[in-house]
């Protein structure tokens, strides 16, 4: 196993929309309980592109990324487990989530990690230890709280680094949800990588009515594949258009079950009034802040049940994983994917991300 260099190379954000910049940051000695990890792959997430243009107020300079494959480089003192009792050693692939403190109240009464109020996530200052915290970087620093799971070997890089974050977004949705039958029918705004994986998933779930709300036209094909009954077009069918399909598809009660999986600055105000009366709807994609004008009678006159849920935990990107390797043969997953950049390619997958033209691109450090 190669030892553990003193520097490896990162690529900076440090301003809202400006080019990265190439550094060489210190790879750090873990802590306890630490590791420290080769990225082998990052995929970029939706919040990467919210942090990189601005949308998001984020503290900068940092590394984006936060989607990412790593094997393991050196461990800081304790257990070499991963967080479900798997045996790891040097050179093995895992998948991590933030660190969580176990302390606060969140942690320790509320019983929610996502919400720690003193959680260590990726994407930190890089000129302040661990300095290699993000995905668009040669290393990467795994908080010693932080759940790990190690990467099944059947599982290639880039589905792993799906399923550390967008996947795991999907399984913790389902866990928001929590009951859920087939005589329900579902609505997914989004087709986005959250938006189609949750399409896949929900198709093996065999709900009564499976309706996707996106664009462009191939990943609304995308999702067809992958079970979606019907699919609309939102540049071809305004907001009132779609909520009237939607009720057409839907025996004229709208849909039991709506996720909100765009990050559409219009889609909660419009999901809303998409959810049957009795229904559930689960707001995943709203990340940044945001003013959206409903009418509340909707949520009174209908007993709506409107749920957020952020981030994920280990269990959920376990989840993500056995989801992803076990239908592999039902669907493609690398068209998902696009081909790997290395450092020179980071503004270019950011931007085809941004501008729809990639669904899920992919950095691996070179
Ligand atoms: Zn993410
Ligand atoms: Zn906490």
């Amino acid at each position: 196993m190669a030892a553990l260099p003193a520097i490896g190379r990162a690529a900076v954000l440090t301003a809202p929309g400006r080019r990265f910049e190439l550094r060489e940051l210190p790879v750090p000695d873990p802590e306890p309980d630490a590791m420290v990890v080769r990225v082998l792959a990052t995929t970029i997430c939706g919040s990467d592109l919210h942090v990189y243009d601005g949308s998001t107020p984020s503290a900068l300079p940092s590394v984006l990324g936060h989607e990412i494959c790593g094997g393991i480089v050196a461990f800081g003192d304790g257990p070499r487990l991963d967080s479900f009792g798997t045996p790891i050693a040097e050179g093995d692939r895992i998948i991590w989530t933030q660190g969580y403190c176990g302390h606060c109240h969140e942690c320790s009464v509320l019983k929610e990690p996502v919400l720690c109020a003193n959680r260590r996530t990726a994407m930190q200052d890089p000129d302040a230890f661990p300095y290699v915290s993000g995905g668009f970087s040669e290393y990467c620093y795994v908080w010693p709280t932080a759940e790990r799971i190690r990467v099944p070997d059947d599982v290639p890089d880039t589905w792993a680094a799906i399923a550390s974050c967008a996947g795991r977004t999907v399984t913790r949705a389902h866990r928001s949800l929590g009951q859920f039958d087939p005589s329900q029918t579902v609505v997914i705004q989004g087709t986005g990588p959250i938006g189609l994986l949750a399409c896949a998933f929900y198709s093996l779930l065999g709900p009564r009515r499976l309706i996707v709300i996106g664009a462009p036209k191939e990943r609304l094909r995308l999702a067809s594949e992958w079970g979606a009954d019907a699919v609309i077009d939102i540049t071809v069918e305004a907001a009132p258009d779609r909520a009237e399909h939607v009720r057409e598809l839907t025996g004229g009660r709208g849909a039991d079950v709506v996720f909100e999986m765009s990050g559409g600055r219009t889609a909660f105000a419009e999901g809303v009034d998409l959810v049957a009366p009795g229904g559930r709807y689960i707001v995943i994609g709203q990340v940044f802040p945001s003013q959206q004008a409903i009418d509340a009678s909707l949520i009174t006159r209908r007993q709506l049940k409107i749920t957020g849920s952020v981030s994920a935990e280990g269990v959920d990107q376990l989840r993500a994983i056995s989801f992803l390797a076990r239908n592999r043969d039902r669907f493609d997953w690398n068209a998902l994917l696009s081909p790997p950049r290395g450092f020179a390619g980071v503004d270019e997958a950011v931007r085809a991300m941004a501008e729809l033209r990639e669904i899920k691109p992919v950095f691996i450090p070179g």
